[in-house]
């Protein structure tokens, strides 16, 4: 795995100068982070080589296709990409933001409940638990792991220190925030109870609004994504690990919508940025005059209908934004482990 201590990253400086400018790339001004560009793939361990593909921010590994965000970013950078700002107590998002985000978790949980064996359910990348505590509402045991958070159902705790049987194990974009995602796979895959399912989702890094807005799509979210994943990578992983792969969506993620809105009102002059607009004044990384955050809202109406056909063509094409998986552990295939 990368490590970021060997890497020697200069303190960060230069992310909140790129922030200032309310125009400035994300991707472009992690890229410029001073440090080395990132030496190994952090889905499949391969040491990069001539052969990989360098892009701004990421490289994307020859033998898996999955992207690595380089430089690999130092603990410090990342707490200072996960400081207060992204998710504060008061929510992120104005308005019916977050109460649409917690309507979807509700959505998700009362279907997993009716399809899950008996058993408790861990949330891994828990956030204010909306999703465990719509579990708890059914009266299943769930857990939350989530740094920095407290709550009666949320732990401090990585997924490698779990242990016990569990009827899901779900990763609801946190996979690609995760150092090790490869290993924490593994070892979701081996907590669950013969019946039980992984239920994933992530960033299509493959997907059409990735190929269209290329440096600006929203879910690189750099530094933040470590792992930018494909379809095929993320099922053959899935499936290495003994699961069925029973269902795959690529829209019932999420984000799929809101990513074409975010990107085509990101081509406007000035590059208005309705992931800031929307969220509260406490949440942006940066100000925003009334005026801007106007235009950036009045832009996203517009284009909402090109957003929605731009979304139902690439569902079709299965090329959504978001890769949601649900995979099994068969009782036989859990038996011819042992
Ligand atoms: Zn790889």
């Amino acid at each position: 795995m990368p490590n970021a201590k060997s890497l020697a990253i200069r303190p960060e400086g230069r992310r909140n100068k790129g922030r200032s400018r309310r125009e400035s790339n994300n991707t472009l001004a992690y890229s410029r982070t001073n440090a080395r560009a990132t030496v190994q793939c952090a889905w499949c361990d391969r040491r990069f080589d001539g052969t990989d593909e360098y892009l701004t921010g990421r490289v994307r590994c020859a033998r898996c296709g999955v992207a690595t965000t380089s430089p690999w970013p130092s603990d410090e950078q990342l707490s200072a990409a996960y400081a207060d700002w992204y998710r504060p107590e008061s929510g992120r998002f104005s308005g019916l933001g977050d109460k649409v985000l917690r309507r979807t978790r509700s959505a998700l949980a009362d279907r997993l409940h009716r399809v899950l064996p008996p058993g408790p359910v861990l949330d891994v990348g828990a956030g204010d638990g909306t999703l465990v505590d719509a579990f708890v509402r059914h009266g299943r045991d769930a857990v939350g792991l989530e740094p920095h958070a407290s709550g009666p159902h949320i732990r401090n705790a990585e997924v490698e220190d779990v242990d016990g049987n569990w009827s899901a194990v779900i990763f609801w974009h946190s996979l690609e925030h995760l150092r090790r995602p490869a290993r924490a796979l593994s070892h979701a895959a081996a907590l669950l109870s013969p019946g039980g399912t992984l239920v994933i989702a992530v960033p299509n890094a493959t997907s059409l609004q990735a190929r269209v807005f290329g440096d600006r799509w929203l879910a690189l979210d750099l530094p933040r994504h470590l792992v930018h994943l494909s379809p095929p990578a993320l099922v053959s992983k899935v499936e290495a690990l003994g699961l069925r792969v029973e269902r795959v969506s690529y829209l019932r993620g999420g984000q799929v919508v809101f990513g074409w809105a975010h990107g085509l009102v990101g081509k406007l002059p000035g590059h208005p940025d309705v992931y800031e607009a929307i969220r509260r004044t406490e949440a942006r990384q940066a100000a925003q005059s009334p005026a801007f955050r106007l235009y950036a809202l009045a832009a996203a109406v517009v284009a909402l209908p090109f957003a929605l056909a731009a979304t139902a063509v690439e569902v079709a094409a299965r090329a959504g934004g978001t890769i949601y998986i649900e995979a099994r552990r068969e009782p036989a295939t859990e038996e011819s482990r042992r």
